[in-house]
């Protein structure tokens, strides 16, 4: 039996984040919106993520055994959509944060969760990042299937003695860069072989000698988030940094990858919904209010009937990651996909709805249409999602080409 009835826990989750969102992450994300785009906004930024970081959010989903909130998947969901709802920069913030130790379970060894799990919880707050695109690479060559060892990734990790010699750049769009502690970084430890079997993954700290992050982008939406590219200048990195074993990154990744990141969008779609629903309640135009045109009922309708579905594709993925069930790979994808194209259409209707009001910075629809549409290429294009779920059905355990983790 499917029952989506939430437990009274998931309730206290839902509430706690729509508190902190409406009164911590609010008052922040609306004065941020307010001011220039080239404002250094951390400061403002990171008192809220200590006071998440003192209520157990940044390490939600790290084991209690190693002092984490130990929570799943499906918590995970509810407490994202509730945080992006007000704010989806601020959530992908968080969400970076509270996402990438993921890795670390996935593929660290006992001795490396032992090391790095129990320190990301000490009450401190610890910004996490990771890193694959690159300046002159497409971000989706990092999916290219082909053998050529001269395409993918060029940053490379050369072995010397038991260190490894990091070298080149991250692109200008790696989320936390520039506020992050420590960052997951995908390199090349062979330039001989395919990609696919040649990008390793690193835990770095920030702090390593060589390590710098260039100037911050500014991006159409998500004001309140951090994108920076990075810099890797012989960074030396202990081999005991690298997660998996050499070549292993693409699967790490593709046994993590959209999990988590569709619950923000359906955040974003709702929170546009709800504006334009309360907007046309109120406007009257030729002596009724705008939603009594069926015109506007019926995009208001649809925009409740695509919200739900995209909510139910991520708590169904979701569901799929805590039961450890290997379809979570495709249904993760498929609900990032299927949230950020609901957010963009719902975002674009609330604009609609509004009229011009709609293209003004006074009114919200515009802030949700320039962050939506900011996500559309947020950890891969719809479209390279669709070609990995493609890639998928013609190849279900990724004999032929080696992508499938
Ligand atoms: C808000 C935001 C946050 C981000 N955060 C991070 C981060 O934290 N870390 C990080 O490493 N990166 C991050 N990125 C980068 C993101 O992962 C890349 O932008 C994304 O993978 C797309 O890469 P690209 O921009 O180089 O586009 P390209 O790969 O150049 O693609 C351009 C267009 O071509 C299409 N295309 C490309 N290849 C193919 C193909 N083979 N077949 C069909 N169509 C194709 C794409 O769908 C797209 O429409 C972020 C991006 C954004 C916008």
């Amino acid at each position: 039996m499917v029952d989506f009835t939430l437990s009274k826990e998931q309730v206290l989750i839902q509430d706690t984040a729509r508190r902190f969102a409406e009164n911590e992450i609010r008052p922040v994300a609306e004065q941020i919106d307010a001011q220039a785009h080239d404002t250094d906004s951390w400061a403002q930024c990171r008192p809220l993520f200590e006071k998440a970081t003192a209520l157990g959010f940044t390490t939600f989903y790290i084991p209690e055994t190693y002092g984490g909130a130990g929570r799943g998947p499906i918590d995970g969901a509810i407490f994202m959509e509730e945080i992006a709802a007000v704010d989806i920069g601020i959530a992908m913030t968080l969400g970076a944060t509270m996402g990438y130790p993921m890795f670390i379970l996935v593929a660290g060894t006992e001795e490396q969760k032992q090391k790095w799990l129990p320190a990301l919880c000490d009450g401190n707050l610890h910004i996490l990042a990771g890193a694959q695109s690159e300046p002159d690479v497409a971000g989706s060559e990092l999916f290219c299937p082909y053998p050529d060892p001269k395409l993918g990734l060029h940053t490379t990790a050369r072995r010397d003695g038991e260190d490894y010699i990091l070298s080149g750049a991250k692109a200008g769009f790696i989320t936390n860069a520039g506020i992050a502690d420590a960052y997951f970084v995908v390199a090349r430890t062979s330039m001989e072989v395919a990609p696919s079997q040649s990008m390793s993954l690193f835990y770095i700290p920030a702090d390593l000698p060589g390590l710098s992050v260039g100037k911050r982008t500014q991006m159409l939406g998500m004001k309140t988030g951090h994108h920076a590219p990075i810099y890797f200048d012989d960074v030396r990195v202990p081999s005991g940094n690298r997660l998996g074993s050499e070549g292993d990154a693409l699967a790490i990744l593709g046994a993590v990858l959209g999990q988590g990141l569709g619950a923000p969008f359906v955040g974003l779609a709702r929170a546009a919904y709800h504006y334009a629903l309360n907007y046309a309640k109120e406007r009257r135009s030729w002596g009724k209010s705008l939603i009594e045109h069926q015109a506007i009922a019926l995009m208001l309708a649809d925009m409740e009937i695509e919200v739900q579905a995209a909510r139910l594709l991520v708590w169904d993925a979701a569901s799929a990651g805590q039961n450890r069930n290997p379809s979570v790979s495709v249904k993760a994808m498929a609900a990032k996909i299927y949230a950020v194209d609901v957010a963009i259409k719902t975002a674009q209707n609330a604009v609609k709805i509004l009229g011009a009001y709609g293209v003004t910075r006074e009114y919200r629809a515009s802030k949700y249409l320039c962050d939506a549409i900011t996500g559309y290429a947020l950890d891969f294009t719809g479209d390279v999602l669709r070609l990995r779920i493609a890639g998928r059905l013609q190849d279900p355990a990724g004999q032929a080409s080696g992508l499938w983790s």
